[in-house]
Parts: structure tokens; sequence; C-alpha cells
């Protein structure tokens, strides 16, 4: 085991009682408690994951649905690497909500941060209202990461987390490489000026 050596902050959202933290719990904890009351206020885990050669620390933040909290959500937007946006396969309005949670991160982040869209409660078949279809389509409309979950079952609630890293790592290993390019030339270009 190594210390991490490097921090990503994700943000969940999605409406009340789609699961987010039941999903947290899972993911973090690694078990379910069914009953878990709609969150209130904001609340954040810590994850610790081996990537490649190295450990990524994942510091994953529970928001409230609630369109009170939408304010409080929106700051903290701001200083997310990533978005985890969650709906419920069983209920239609929380699938139709995404579209507003989509148009709120851009509009706070002001750039286009990698979201992943959540269908949860896969475990509860008989009584879904989502398509799976319907969740890729938008997915690939908005270039989404896409996966269907179930925070009760623990099908799916390491890997969308695992992908959605990956993506951060390879996007600031790309970042890093650049710097170090630019430091190069800039090097090669004093060293030619003093000649
Ligand atoms: P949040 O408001 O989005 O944080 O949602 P919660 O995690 O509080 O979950 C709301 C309700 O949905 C609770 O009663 C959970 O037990 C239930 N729930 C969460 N995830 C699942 C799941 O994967 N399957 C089923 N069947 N129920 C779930």
């Amino acid at each position: 085991y190594s210390a991490p050596d490097r921090l990503f902050k994700i943000i969940f959202v999605g409406n009340s009682s789609v699961g987010k933290t039941s999903f947290l719990q899972r993911f973090c904890e690694d078990h379910f408690s069914a009953g878990t009351s709609a969150t209130v206020g904001i609340d954040y885990c810590v994850k610790t994951v081996p990537m490649d050669n190295s450990q990524v620390a994942l510091q994953l933040w529970d928001t409230a649905g609630q369109e009170r909290y939408r304010s409080i959500t929106k700051q903290f937007f701001r200083k997310a690497d990533g978005v985890i946006v969650m709906y419920d396969i069983t209920a239609k309005d929380t699938f139709t909500a995404v579209k507003q949670w989509l148009v709120s991160i851009e509009e706070a982040t002001g750039e286009n941060i990698p979201v992943l869209l959540l269908g949860n409660k896969t475990d509860n078949e008989k009584e879904r209202e989502v398509p799976y279809g319907l969740g890729e389509h938008l997915a690939k409309e908005y270039s989404l990461i896409f996966y269907e979950c179930s925070a009760c079952s623990g099908h799916n609630t390491r890997e969308p987390v695992l992908h959605l890293a990956r993506i951060l790592k390879e996007q600031e290993d790309k970042v890093k490489e650049k710097t170090v390019q630019l430091q190069q030339d800039s090097k090669k270009k004093s060293c030619c000026a003093r000649l």
C-alpha cells in the first residue's frame, strides 16, 4: 500500500430518493441499509482505489436533490473534477430531471467536465419505467459515460466510478505531459538565446 498520489473531487447529484446516499454507502463501505432517509445537507466519503501503478483517492460528495438545496449544489460544482448524475429507473420523472441537472452542471462549471450518468435500482426490474435504451441515447447525445446499477444488489457499483476515475486520471496525465513539454521547450529556447 502506498499513499495516494492524486485526489479527485466528484459531485453526486440527482433528484431526491434516487439512491445517491445508498450508492455511496455501497461504494465506500460496501453495505446497503434499506430505508435510508432522504439526504439533508451535504456529506462526503473518500475511497482510495488502485490504478495502474498508483493509488487514486476519490472524494465523493453527496448532495441533497431537493430544489431548495440547488444553490448549495451549484457552489459545490465549481471545484468538481467530475460529476455523477443519478436517476431511478423505476421513476420516470427522475430521468426527465436529468437534463436540468446537466444544465446546472454546465452553468456552474462553464466547461466540459466528465459526467457519469447512472440509472439506479436495476434490482427492481418489474417496476422499471425507463428503458435502458433511453438512458443510453441521452448519454450519447450529451457525451456522458453511462451505466445502470443497483446500490441494493451491488450490481455495477464499482465499475462506473472506476471508469470515471480513469478518464479523470488520463485527462490529468495529458495536462502534465503538456506542461513538461512546454517546460522543455522553454528551456531549449533560453539555452539557444544564451548562445
Ligand atoms: P437519495 O435521496 O438519492 O440519497 O436516496 P437514498 O439513498 O436515501 O435512497 C432512497 C430510497 O431508495 C431508500 O429507501 C433506499 O433504500 C432505496 N434504494 C436506494 N438504492 C436502491 C436500489 O438500488 N434498489 C432499491 N430497490 N432501492 C434502493
